[in-house]
């Protein structure tokens, strides 16, 4: 996978960069509870402001649905952008766009107003891309959460304009074409999490791509009672049983060897440290009992297959982690799977929104080779898809 990065835009001195990226920020009482998404800018917006480019930020805020208004501007993210790069950030709105953009002196960054107040970024309107494009002279997408979308400007863009990946696109492609591209091998992948039924296409995908599927969360039920085990209360898609049949099937034609718990933590309610707890074998779950998480023998049976691995591939939490003690199986295994990356014996990559909220619970986000939080395209990404935006740019 070959694409342009910064290091091939050349000199951009006084010329009109538009760099996509994902300002969708969750915010209360008009402030940003979580910078995450800012802080993924920083690189790319200062390197290019210190080359002396005029940097104009593109992109979307909510879903406005094509009509401007004032719960959906982008106005508002100006001043805590200049607070995470530590530069002045101005606002440009669509009306008069021209002449600010004009006004703007090298080295400037200024953000667009949100680029969905026109409908036809979402349907990749040539006459939005050609609005757009009209403001730049070059084209950076580093905007990865948002390149399953072929929308004017994730995508229609990179066609009109000289197209580059931002620095955090460059790290995402980077850690995703090592981690399932063209990974070491053995590949391991755990994928967990509540329902087979939203991840069908990733489970699908994997077996034919790891040496080792770990399925752990409430999924591994609906696998576990396609087994014949009797899986009590447990949350489970017992319609589906006969699919999660065919996927181990297909594991087995490909040589790759699925792992399902042997030993689970149960409860007769779901609380905090209830005090019907216990530990028993898949095959002794009462009727009246429900699958939290993946037993303490399995966690080191799976401590044990990822020592052999070199890649790993995480998404889904192992148990209802954010209930105690349900997080154990999960804490347990991603401390391993973080305690082999520092040793540099595995590559592990993670995504997804609650894997992530999962590894910092465990205290190991930031111990990881790479943590993606791009939600969407990550999974897309794992169902083998190709993303649009992405395609793009290596076009
Ligand atoms: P991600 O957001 O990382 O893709 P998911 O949304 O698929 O992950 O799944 C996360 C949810 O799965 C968590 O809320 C967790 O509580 C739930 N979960 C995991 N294991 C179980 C289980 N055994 N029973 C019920 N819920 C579970
Ligand atoms: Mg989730």
């Amino acid at each position: 996978m070959s694409f342009k990065t910064l290091d091939d835009i050349g000199d951009v001195t006084g010329k009109a960069v538009l760099v996509r990226e994902d300002l969708n920020v969750p915010m209360a009482d008009g402030l940003v509870t979580d910078d995450t998404r800012l802080r993924a800018t920083v690189a790319t917006l200062n390197e290019l402001s210190d080359k002396g480019a005029k940097v104009l930020v593109l992109a979307h805020f909510g879903r406005p649905k094509g009509e401007p208004s004032e719960e959906f501007s982008l106005r508002k993210l100006a001043a805590p952008l200049s607070q995470v790069l530590g530069r002045p950030v101005s606002f440009i709105d669509w009306e008069g766009d021209k002449e600010a953009v004009a006004a703007l002196k090298a080295g400037d960054i200024a953000i667009l107003e949100n680029t969905r107040f026109f409908g036809g970024e979402e349907k990749n309107d040539p006459a939005v891309i050609e609005r757009f494009a009209s403001l730049g002279d070059f084209y950076v997408n580093d905007a990865f959460s948002a390149a399953h979308r072929a929308h004017a400007s994730t995508e229609g863009l990179a066609h009109v304009l000289p197209a580059f990946a931002g620095r955090a696109m460059e790290a995402e492609l980077t850690a995703l074409e090592k981690a399932l591209g063209k990974p070491e091998h053995p590949v391991a992948a755990v994928v967990g999490g509540a329902k087979v039924s939203t991840k069908l296409d990733v489970l699908k995908h994997l077996v034919g791509k790891v040496d080792h599927l770990i399925i752990g969360g409430g999924m591994a039920n609906t696998f576990l009672a396609a087994r014949g085990v009797a899986v009590g209360k447990s949350l489970c898609e017992h319609d589906l049983t006969a699919t999660a049949d065919e996927i181990l099937d297909n594991a087995d034609k490909a040589g790759c060897t699925v792992h399902l718990p042997y030993d689970v933590v149960v409860s007769k309610e779901f609380a905090a440290n209830p005090a019907s707890l216990r530990t028993c074998n898949v095959h002794e779950v009462a009727a009246d009992e429900m699958i939290l998480d993946v037993g303490p023998t399995a966690v080191e049976a799976l401590a044990d297959v990822l020592k052999t691995c070199k890649t790993l591939v995480w998404n889904g939490p192992m148990g209802a982690f954010e209930t105690e003690p349900f997080d154990a199986a999960t804490v347990a295994l991603a401390r391993t799977a973080a305690a082999l990356t520092k040793e540099g014996s595995l590559v592990s990559v993670a995504g997804g929104g609650d894997t992530v909220a999962a590894l910092n619970h465990a205290g190991v986000g930031g111990d990881f080779s790479y943590v993606s939080t791009a939600g969407g395209a990550f999974l897309e990404w794992m169902e083998g898809k190709e993303l649009p935006g992405v395609a793009a740019l290596v076009a």
